[in-house]
């Protein structure tokens, strides 16, 4: 636990979340400021700051959060798809410091991804 991550705070429940799933590995939970209708986030419950930081050690558990993400979305209410955002470091405007994975959707297409300007 990475003492003032707001992230490990939720994964020790000293802060509350509307989880979505848990595991030994892993915890799912909706975002607080949600930018669709489905939008949640899945994140390592060991602390790592950003996709930057991943090495090795890290390589199961990024790829069970993966595998669980199409279920969870199905179960959420986007069975037809969603997006996946993993914002990384000052340029990727991550706000977070501990990994977390977006899962975005809902029952009507998404806007197209970034704008160009
Ligand atoms: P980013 O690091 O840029 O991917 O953004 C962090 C995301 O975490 C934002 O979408 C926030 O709305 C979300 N967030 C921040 N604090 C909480 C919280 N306590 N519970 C749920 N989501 C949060
Ligand atoms: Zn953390």
């Amino acid at each position: 636990m990475s003492a003032d991550c707001i992230f490990c705070k939720i994964v020790a429940g000293q802060i509350p979340s509307r989880k979505v799933y848990e595991d030994d590995d892993m915890l799912a939970f909706h975002d607080i400021n949600p930018v669709a209708p489905v939008h949640f986030m899945i994140i390592p419950k060991k602390h790592v700051d950003s996709l930057s930081h991943v090495t090795g050690e890290h390589v199961e558990v990024l790829g069970k959060m993966l595998a669980k993400a199409g279920a969870l979305a199905t179960e959420q209410g986007s069975p037809e798809g969603f997006r996946t955002i993993v914002n990384t470091g000052r340029i990727g405007r991550q706000d977070v410091y501990h990994l977390h994975v977006h899962i975005i959707g809902g029952p009507h297409p998404l806007p197209r991804m970034i704008s160009k300007e």
